[in-house]
């Protein structure tokens, strides 16, 4: 079944731009010399857009992003340890139940999820449990686009002598962070997110401390950080087979990434976030006040009409007919649901998502009906 492509408001995965994509149609083989370059680049362009050469190595991990949170807390926290997972969103609640199924004595502190977390009250926390060893929080909560303050946590984890493992995952990209300022020990991030590039792969970028620390709790082989990072460093060689059309395609991600720079990525991504609160405003508002929105994505209420995940399935179903495609998923505890504002977006696609938003609240069906009895004619015409 060839499907054509989906205009996605996802964030993650999410619209790659031609150039990116055509990298995909190349068979090399993994153990190549030419592969092993490649990987190699990816590794260095990520160090250097951390500022993390010499003290830093990213450790590229087969598997989604998940995957790649699972190995750093199966690498670098051991069952001895005492690690505090802060909070206030479902990628933080996925940190910890990660420590809790490998039967790590993990705690925990929630907060809101329409708020950042609080540094005083982590602060406190630390103060009062001297026993913790690791911190492990989210950098920008995608649940709802609420972008947590990084610098002041972990400089405050650095002043308890407490380690820190950050799911960067839909900030680093877009956000700028430079473990020359923020000296995280660990901070993962994947390939579909604001690298721009296809689903597959995540990136673990440690502290060379962090590396050389010996440890005896290793119990997993494919989750196996240090083990990964020093096959690459002895041979440039992946463990065991890696997805190679999608690291050949990350390359060129990443290539675009540096030329485009992070702050001006973050701006584009701002000002697609900024038109699509435009485009939705009569109908549905923003859940975070304006200083803690990030640019990846945005969270949106429309409390009259979508209450539940049923009423949000008709809006999704809805938009699919002008073939837009936005996260399926309902977040229940704020009723938001969200948008993504990453990828190679076209800002026609913003204008589609008006008309489908007027024609679906308004519950004038026009376009619909006429979208509906054309299904195979493209989008593009009715505009
Ligand atoms: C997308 C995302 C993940 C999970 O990534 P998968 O690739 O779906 O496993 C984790 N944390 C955050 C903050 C994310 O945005």
């Amino acid at each position: 079944m060839t499907v054509p492509h989906h205009f996605l408001l996802t964030p993650g995965p999410l619209t790659l731009s031609d150039e990116v994509r055509a990298q995909m149609q190349y068979d090399v083989g993994s153990r190549d010399a030419c592969f092993k370059t490649i990987t190699a680049q990816v590794r260095n362009i990520i160090v250097d857009l951390v500022d993390g050469r010499d003290a830093y190595s990213v450790i590229p991990m087969q598997g989604g992003g998940s995957y790649g949170i699972e190995a750093a807390l199966a690498s670098f926290v051991a069952p001895s340890d005492r690690p505090l997972v802060c909070i206030n969103g479902i990628y933080g609640e996925r940190m910890l139940k990660m420590l809790q199924l490998r039967g790590v004595h993990v705690v925990s502190m929630t907060a809101p999820c329409d708020e950042p977390l609080s540094t005083s009250k982590i602060a406190e926390y630390l103060r009062r449990n001297p026993a913790v060893t690791h911190l492990c929080f989210v950098h920008c909560e995608t649940t709802t686009g609420v972008i947590n303050p990084l610098r002041p946590i972990v400089e405050l984890a650095k002043k308890h002598g407490v380690r820190t493992i950050i799911d960067a995952m839909s900030s680093f990209g877009a956000v700028e962070i430079s473990a020359k300022q923020v000296q995280f020990d660990v901070l993962v991030t994947s390939s579909n997110k604001c690298i721009e590039g296809p689903p597959g792969v995540s990136f673990v970028i440690a502290s060379l401390e962090m590396l050389n620390s010996r440890v005896k709790h290793m119990n997993s082989f494919v989750l196996d950080v240090r083990d990964q990072w020093n096959s690459f460093e002895k041979s440039g060689e992946w463990r065991s087979t890696p997805p190679t059309h999608v690291i050949q395609a990350c390359a060129k991600a990443l290539e675009r990434l540096t030329i485009e720079g992070v702050f001006r990525r973050g701006e584009r991504y701002r000002s697609v976030r900024d038109a699509i609160i435009g485009a939705t405003a009569p109908y549905a508002s923003p859940l975070l006040n304006a200083k803690i929105r990030s640019p990846v994505c945005l969270a949106l209420t429309a409390p009259n009409v979508i209450r539940t995940q049923k009423d949000l399935d008709a809006l999704y179903a809805h938009l699919v007919d002008y073939n837009l495609y936005i996260y399926t998923k309902l977040h229940s505890q704020t009723r938001s649901f969200r948008i993504g504002c990453m990828g190679r977006i076209d800002l026609m696609w913003i204008r589609l998502l008006e008309i489908a938003f007027q024609d679906f609240f308004d519950a004038n069906r026009g376009v619909r009906k006429y979208l509906s009895a054309s299904k195979n004619r493209s989008v593009e015409k009715v505009l």
